[in-house]
């Protein structure tokens, strides 16, 4: 099973994506991380488009993505996080995918209004040592300071969370990648893929919740015909 989670940045891409990668055993492939974490030569390549708020060039994502699309985790099945995020990438993944016989199963939209994410996004910090994700007014940690995972008492923030940074990735988002779901939607109509929009303004365990029951849904249709 091949999927994109979509949504605008704060949508609740990266943490659908870690529980889907634990509920059904899938790859999981967040380009935002990839270059967080990525070697010095390509993160000093990268970091000024990042810090801006602006997409890093197609050629440089593309051969990422078809590097990490190779390796022998992917073979079950991967959910995408951050990509594709303009129609060049969509239309590269799906050449790629074609060239090794694969397919997407399914596209699933987070749809969430752009003030609620100025508010998610600037509000979440996470533990510098695990990574473990909190928020200011959501998710503080149970004992203030300290991380719940590892006990860490170092947080930090993205540098791109920042307000003014922030409103920039959702101009970039309405303009370079949310047309992209048209793209997807014809495919869907076609019956090559499954469209599942989803209201991501739902409490975390809801929209779970509902991709899941969408999931099992269609793999019900599938298996009937
Ligand atoms: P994210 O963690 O998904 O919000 O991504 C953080 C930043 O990484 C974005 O604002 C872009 O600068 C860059 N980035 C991540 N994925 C892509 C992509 N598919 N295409 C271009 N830039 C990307």
């Amino acid at each position: 099973m091949n999927l994109i989670l979509f949504g605008p940045p704060g949508a609740g891409k990266g943490t659908q994506a870690e529980l889907l990668q634990k509920r059904y055993a899938l790859a999981k492939l967040s380009t935002g991380d990839m270059l967080r974490s990525a070697p010095a030569a390509l993160a000093g390549l990268v970091k000024g488009y990042m810090q801006k708020g602006e997409l890093v060039p197609d050629d440089v994502i593309i051969a990422i993505i078809k590097a990490r699309i190779d390796e022998k985790d992917c073979a079950k099945g991967f959910i995408l996080d951050g990509f594709p995020r303009t129609k060049a990438q969509a239309e590269a993944l799906e050449g790629m995918l074609h060239a090794e016989g694969k397919h997407l199963d399914y596209v699933i939209e987070l749809a969430v209004d752009d003030k609620k994410l100025v508010e998610r996004i600037t509000g979440r910090f996470s533990c510098a040592k695990c990574g473990a994700g909190y928020h200011d007014i959501f998710k503080q940690p149970r004992k203030l300071g300290i991380c719940d995972e590892c006990a860490a008492t170092e947080f930090t923030r993205r540098e791109d969370d920042k307000v003014e940074t922030v409103a920039k990735r959702l101009e970039v988002y309405h303009r370079q990648t949310a047309p992209i779901l048209d793209y997807y939607r014809a495919q869907a109509g076609q019956g090559a893929l499954a469209y599942i929009h989803v209201n991501g303004m739902l409490p975390i365990e809801e929209v779970t919740g509902v991709i899941d029951a969408a999931l099992q849904a269609e793999k019900k249709i599938a298996e009937n015909g």
